[in-house]
């Protein structure tokens, strides 16, 4: 029988909480991870087979990390695309930079998404305030602002109203903005869709996510959507990896309406905070899927327990894990972060029956 070479080594850009889930279901598989963060206290350092405690900027050093590793991954978007141009030569990068450069900025990710046809929220490139204005004026007078870049977790973000959006302190010299139509919303789902090295897609079950002043808080799956929603959901999924043609994971969030239109909110071509659940409620997770892609190994059929609950424990109620330690059905995961903070992920509790 053959045995699938595993004496590899996987490359980690980002040792957050992800990057160490990533690491983790690697190292399962038994192969090394090698990371690269800035942070010298980053949280997957613990886990670590190799650590570069450099700047992304560095690309003589990205390319000594890379030498190290014989794929590369990453665990977030705002990864400086020129840092990673000397791997993707090599066809080390997975998912591909062209998908990394897509959804690191909201312009080009909701132009590339409305092209395929797919709707989102109406949105616009803001140049100055008249064109807040007239953005608004067009959209039943409410919107948000959004940097272009570097935002998560609602970070970046600005409520804008036509009778106060001049209030708003914009860097518009410095900063590029983009002003999206605010949708009211009936739920908020995602869909994390995998695709393998010989093209096959597959997409975990949607779950339904809630969200308290932009930021996550809890997952559930399943999600109460009528079954044909949930088909609906699942191909535009499909539809986004395939046209960005991944090799990996693409997570992609999207809002219900009332009347059952379904939009794209956010793309992200890397595990995702909503796809946690997966961990305990899948038979493979969505790190140990993206894994297995990168090396080659195939990914079985998803089975699913009856139900999962995610809640993430952030600064203010990470203490609840003491309490959930100890009950039944349910698994604490603790990041190891060296400070707290009110709105920092420290940690989540996947909660199964
Ligand atoms: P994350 O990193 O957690 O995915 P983010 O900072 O990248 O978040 P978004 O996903 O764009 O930002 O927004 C965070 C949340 O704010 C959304 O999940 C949603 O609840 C709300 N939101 C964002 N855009 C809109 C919109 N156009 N209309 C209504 N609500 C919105
Ligand atoms: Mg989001």
């Amino acid at each position: 029988m053959k045995i699938i070479n595993l004496n590899k080594t996987l490359g980690i850009i980002g040792a957050g909480q992800l990057g160490k889930m990533i690491g983790l279901a690697a190292a399962n598989l038994g192969i090394k991870v090698c990371f690269y963060d800035p942070d010298p206290n980053a949280p997957a350092k613990s886990i670590s087979n190799f650590f570069y405690n450099e700047k992304y900027t560095n690309k003589k050093k990205i390319s000594e990390f890379s030498k190290k590793c014989d794929f590369v991954t990453y665990e977030f978007e705002n990864i400086p695309v020129n840092s990673l141009k000397v791997l993707e030569k090599k066809n080390k990068v997975y998912p591909n930079i062209n998908a990394l450069k897509i959804s690191q900025d909201r312009y080009l990710e909701k132009s590339f998404i409305s092209n395929l046809g797919i709707k989102t929220a109406n949105f616009q490139k803001i140049i100055n305030h008249s064109s807040i204005e007239k953005f608004l004026k067009k959209n039943q007078g409410k919107g948000i602002i959004k940097t272009r870049r570097l935002g998560y977790d609602g970070k970046g973000q600005y409520k804008a109203r036509l009778e106060n959006f001049k209030k708003i302190k914009l860097d518009l010299k410095s900063n590029s903005y983009i002003i999206e139509k605010l949708i009211p919303f009936n739920k908020e789902i995602s869909v994390i869709a995998v695709r393998e090295q010989n093209g096959l897609v597959k997409t975990f079950e949607p779950s339904e996510n809630y969200h308290k002043e932009g930021i996550l808080r809890k997952t559930t799956f399943p999600s109460s959507l009528p079954e044909n929603y949930i088909i609906k959901a699942k191909k535009i999924a499909k539809s986004i990896i395939k046209k960005l043609s991944i090799v990996g994971i693409l997570a992609v969030e999207m809002f219900v309406l009332e009347d059952g239109q379904i939009l794209v909110n956010e793309i992200a071509p890397r595990p995702h905070n909503s796809g946690h659940w997966t961990l305990d409620g899948c038979n493979i997770s969505q790190f140990e899927a993206l894994v297995r892609i990168i090396f080659g190994i195939p990914i079985p059929k998803m089975t699913y327990v009856k139900q999962c609950k995610m809640i993430n424990l952030l600064g203010d109620n990470y203490q609840d894990y003491k309490k959930y330690l100890t009950k039944k059905n349910h698994k604490v995961y603790i990041y190891g972060k060296s400070k707290l903070k009110k709105t920092r992920k420290m940690g989540h509790v996947n909660i199964t029956n």
